[in-house]
């Protein structure tokens, strides 16, 4: 049995007062919060390592080195990646939109034939086709959708469900022979629900599409593995699973990160550079981390991964299953209306919701004053509110830390609401 409540006391910043309540962080889709084993990591390595890695004859150079590569193996068994040496499947990015305009340039990069024959794969031409879902946070979107104005590719997309979940059950007739890459969400930001990707992935590689998922809002909350899911590249940010802002990874497929060319140049990613010729690239994964890595939050993230592997990714989806369960109840208080599926069922706590004639803002404040951070917004995915016919809602947002009475404090303040506001 894991000890949540002692979990949740290794999280500093929750041992706090906000407007004289005690802080309840709903708010984990956003970014979550930060154990202290991770707070550590990031000052110890400042004050015993740091140095710039794959570079100087020093010992410092050296440590820093074996440090970061270290961290990449934890993140990498975090999601069942290739970790040894001259295999690893993982790319150090600035985060989860980072990683995925990187491979959104590279694709372009490979549409003007650059990466010779073996990134024809991912080359695009008019009439070849884009593949995403109203479900889709911008950062997926907008990378794509660009991508397509660049090559004269066409925008295609899955449609949802009324509850919002993205109709994997039309793979067949959404991806079709002209399809060329395909990016969905493995959890929505908005409704919380899981995504059935089995049929999409297969249907992808029917038609001999890339597929990639966004699994910023999957990795943080489930046990995942990307072979078993038989992804070909995976994007998502380290703040959201207990580490630090400003990184995150790529997880690609090795052979097609070994096809892909490179979309970021720099120092650190270049065999041979001359003035009068091509350059030769590293292999994967330096060709694609050019500059100097953020080495700090690189291991603090390692150590966020380790520790997130020690309680036990199948104890966090469960825990996190109660909080949802006690979150859903939100749909029973009069005028509160949850976009996402109702049903505990194939679904994270991440619970959308409007409140009938109030102002999301409204309710954030209202909320907040009680101590209760939530967010308010369109959550950086304007389609899927269109698609409930909304601008903007509440979404609350659970973590290892969160308790069922967290979630009950949220519910029994959001039936405040319309009575304070006299709806
Ligand atoms: N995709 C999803 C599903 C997200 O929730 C987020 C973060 N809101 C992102 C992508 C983008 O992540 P980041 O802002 O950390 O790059």
């Amino acid at each position: 049995m894991v000890d949540f409540a002692a979990i949740r006391a290794q999280f500093p910043i929750l041992d706090q007062e906000v407007h004289g309540h005690p802080l309840v962080y709903l708010d984990s889709a956003a970014t979550s919060q930060k154990p202290q084993c991770v707070i550590d990591a990031e000052a110890e390595f400042y004050r015993t390592i740091n140095a710039g890695v794959h570079r100087g004859a020093h010992e410092l150079a050296a440590r820093s080195t074996v440090a970061f590569e270290e961290a990449r193996a934890k993140v990498a068994r975090l999601v069942g990646a290739n970790a040894e040496e001259g295999r690893e499947e993982i790319v150090v990015t600035g985060g989860a939109t980072a990683g995925l305009n990187l491979l959104a340039t590279a694709f372009g990069n490979a549409s003007l034939g650059r990466g010779g024959e073996a990134a024809r794969r991912f080359a695009l031409k008019p009439g070849d086709e884009i593949v995403v879902s109203k479900a889709e946070h911008h950062s997926v979107l907008l990378p794509f959708q660009e991508l397509a104005y660049r090559t004269g590719a066409t925008l295609k997309w899955f449609d949802l469900t009324e509850d919002g979940r993205i109709r994997s059950d039309t793979a067949d007739e959404v991806i079709t022979e002209r399809t060329k890459v395909v990016a969905v969400t493995h959890v929505g930001n908005t409704t919380g629900a899981i995504t059935d990707i089995a049929p999409i992935v297969r249907r992808a590689h029917q038609v001999g599409a890339v597929f990639i998922l966004d699994a910023c809002q999957s990795v943080p909350h489930l046990k995942v593995d990307f072979h078993a899911l038989d992804v070909d590249f995976a994007a998502w940010s380290a703040h959201k699973m207990y580490g630090p802002t400003g990184v995150g990874f790529l997880y690609g497929r090795r052979e097609l990160l070994e096809a892909l060319p490179p979309a970021n140049f720099g120092g650190s990613m270049v065999e041979l550079a001359w003035m009068d010729q091509p350059a030769q690239y590293m292999e994967p994964p330096a060709r694609f981390e050019a500059g100097t890595q953020p080495v700090a939050q690189v291991v603090a993230a390692g150590v966020a991964a380790e520790w997130m592997m020690n309680i036990g990714m199948e104890n966090v989806e469960a825990h996190e299953r109660t909080i949802a369960a006690e979150l859903l109840k939100l749909g029973d208080i009069d005028g509160v209306r949850i976009l996402g599926p109702r049903e505990n069922v194939d679904r994270i706590g991440t619970v959308a919701f409007d409140v009938a004639g109030v102002h999301p803002h409204d309710v954030g404040q209202f909320i907040d004053a009680q101590g209760i951070a939530i967010r308010v917004g369109h959550h950086c995915a304007q389609p899927v509110h269109r698609h409930f016919g909304l601008y903007a809602s509440n979404r609350a947002s659970s973590g290892v830390y969160n308790s069922v009475d967290d979630a009950a404090a949220l519910v029994e303040a959001v039936s405040q609401v319309r009575p304070f506001f006299k709806v």
